[in-house]
């Protein structure tokens, strides 16, 4: 393709509202532009590269024997009614109505209809397994859109839908799912993790998301330094490493008046003490009950710990007010050790196992401007419940390998997830198959989702510097430019060759001929962010020109003869998602 006929409006000017790289390369670049908040249209570099990812995504869906389907945007309300999720699911989902007063929605995710195309269809085990995908266009109208492509109300999404006679077949599907997502992700040319992620409702250990490694992540993830132990902040597990050893030296717990000083600096402050060595009250409406999660002072309760630890079905932080009045004691100066005579069972006390492993403690004392010294939880709190209720933090020791291992912290862009779903959708659709005994069995399922937009941005955030992108080979709009520095022969002429022999070499390039600076050709060519840059400029008559690698930053002088079909063999090596380097070249 000729620059000089492309449509590639790139702007000197990031647009206001892009606060992140990717939404700034991505509309200064020429890829995209906005619509609407989170709506965007793709103009021809962000088709190409959005087709690749497409491409990639299909072929190892197609390996691992998934087959790919259509299904409409548009979903009838009954649907969603059957299975219930149509009074649950909130305001994230676009709710129509057409010419009839028909309710309908704009399918955020499509479990209702997959199931009701199978239900119909497959009748017999002798049908299954069967894995149907589709690569199409959802919506979902997210309170705060935000980043570009990042998070869309209107982005293209990959699901698919594997239904199985059993369980074993099931798990069977999503392994074979969770490998087909890294040879994926692989061939992208990402850095990422699959990472155990909380299953919500459904219970169960079998759910992975597949995070792009990322600074500007909005996922909080760890993993082991020494095996392959990687998880959600929130679903990491955390042992119990016991009590600490009673230090009679420790006089008994007194009160001590702490005046004003409610929050954990404030008290830290008062008594001199650290927040490593305070116990902090969280306070929660279980099940419309009271309860208090007691976590170290410089650590986070983790709300879906604590909703395990307690049992309970919803919990939500409690509003300080009706903790107060429900409860009878001061919210501020709370602690686990409850007033004589106070009647336990106005509210319920767990605490986190790392709470056992302090010598010494400060808490509060459950009487206004009161906090408690000296409180040695082995020896003051034995009868405390006890449970896993924090945040997983860099430093921790690795749930899985532990001792040896120690989790690091690293921010992570979801860019897919695989679910083992059971029976949730089928069971509550009555979706059913004969089995060999011709009795009627419940379908297994599993889903398993891939952002194609947001793969865009994720890759992005994870490969840019200051000029712009530096796309992997496999995604990039385009494989090689060739910028002529001159409108004169015999730039001109080598120009002209290298993009025709590099064509056929089976190199996607583009022939920068537009009469402009080699300034703004260097400065456009960096911020689109083609893998290979070949610079015809004073050293054309030599038969000499420079080859730039946009991802290594690598130059080179090189010979004009043989050029192209040395820079085919590179590139095609690249395709796989590996680093084009100038190693490659010789
Ligand atoms: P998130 O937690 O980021 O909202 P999700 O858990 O809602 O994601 P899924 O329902 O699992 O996402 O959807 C599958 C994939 O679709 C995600 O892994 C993500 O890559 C992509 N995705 C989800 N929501 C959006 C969005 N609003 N814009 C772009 N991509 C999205
Ligand atoms: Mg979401």
């Amino acid at each position: 393709m000729r620059a000089s006929q492309l449509h590639l409006p790139t702007l000197r000017e990031p647009p206001k509202d892009a606060e992140t790289i990717s939404h700034q390369y991505l509309v200064r670049a020429g890829y995209i532009r906005r619509v609407s908040a989170g709506i965007y249209s793709f103009l021809p570099l962000g088709v190409r590269s959005m087709e690749k990812v497409k491409r990639i995504v299909r072929d190892e869906m197609d390996k691992a024997g998934a087959q790919e389907v259509f299904l409409p945007a548009m979903v009838p309300a009954e649907l969603w009614q059957e299975s219930g999720r149509w009074q649950k699911y909130g305001p994230e989902l676009l709710r129509v109505k057409d010419r009839k007063n028909a309710d309908y929605c704009i399918g955020p995710t499509h479990e209702e209809v997959i199931v009701d195309l199978v239900r119909k269809d497959v009748r017999s085990y002798k049908q299954l397994p069967v894995n149907l995908y589709q690569i199409q266009t959802k919506f979902r109208d997210e309170i705060r859109p935000r980043a570009g492509l990042m998070r869309g109300r209107e982005f293209i999404m990959k699901d698919a839908y594997s239904f199985d006679a059993d369980q074993a077949g099931a798990h069977k599907s999503y392994k074979r799912m969770y490998e087909a997502y890294n040879a994926i992700f692989s061939r992208l040319g990402l850095r990422f993790r699959p990472v155990e992620a909380d299953t919500g409702n459904i219970g169960g250990s079998m759910s992975h998301e597949f995070q792009v490694l990322a600074d500007s992540g909005e996922d909080a993830i760890v993993a082991c330094d020494r095996c392959d132990f990687a998880a959600n902040v929130e679903k990491a597990p955390l042992q119990d490493l016991g009590f600490a050893a009673i230090d009679p030296a420790i006089g008994a717990a007194r009160a001590v008046e702490t005046p004003g000083a409610k929050s954990i600096e404030q008290v830290c402050k008062v008594l001199g003490c650290k927040p490593e060595a305070m116990i902090k009250a969280v306070l929660y409406m279980a099940d419309d009950l009271p309860a208090v999660a007691f976590v170290r002072g410089d650590r986070e309760a983790n709300e879906v710990k604590v909703k395990q630890a307690l049992g309970a079905t919803a919990v939500y932080l409690a509003e300080a007010e009706w903790f107060a009045k429900a409860t009878g004691l001061p919210p501020g100066y709370l602690g686990p050790l409850l007033p004589v005579g106070y009647d336990a069972k106005k509210v319920r006390f767990v605490a986190d196992f790392e709470i056992k492993a302090l010598a010494s403690a400060v808490c509060g004392a459950n009487e206004k401007q009161q906090h408690l010294v000296d409180v040695v939880p082995a020896r003051d709190l034995a009868n405390l419940s006890y449970a896993d209720l924090r945040m997983a933090v860099q430093g921790d020791a690795c749930p899985r390998c532990q001792p040896q291992g120690t989790l690091q912290s690293f921010k992570g862009i979801e860019v897919g997830h695989v679910f083992y779903l059971g029976q949730k959708y089928s069971k509550a659709m009555s979706a059913t198959f004969l089995d060999e005994q011709g009795k009627e069995q419940v379908f297994e399922m599993g889903c398993y989702g891939i952002g194609i937009t947001r793969i865009l941005s994720a890759a992005i955030e994870q490969n840019h510097d200051a000029r712009g992108i530096r796309w992997p080979v496999s995604i990039a709009p385009w494989e090689c430019a060739v910028l002529g520095l001159g409108g004169e022969a015999p730039i001109t002429e080598t120009a002209a060759n290298l993009y025709r022999d590099l064509q056929s070499a089976g190199v996607e390039t583009v022939l920068d001929d537009r009469d402009e600076r080699p300034g703004i050709k260097f400065a456009d060519a960096d911020l689109i962010g083609y893998p290979v840059q070949v610079i015809v400029g004073k050293r054309a008559g030599e038969g000499i020109v420079e080859v730039k690698l946009r991802h290594s930053g690598d130059k080179l002088e090189l010979p004009v003869a043989g050029l192209a079909g040395r820079l085919g063999r590179a590139v095609a090596a690249a395709r796989n998602g590996a680093p084009l380097t100038a190693a490659d070249l010789g």
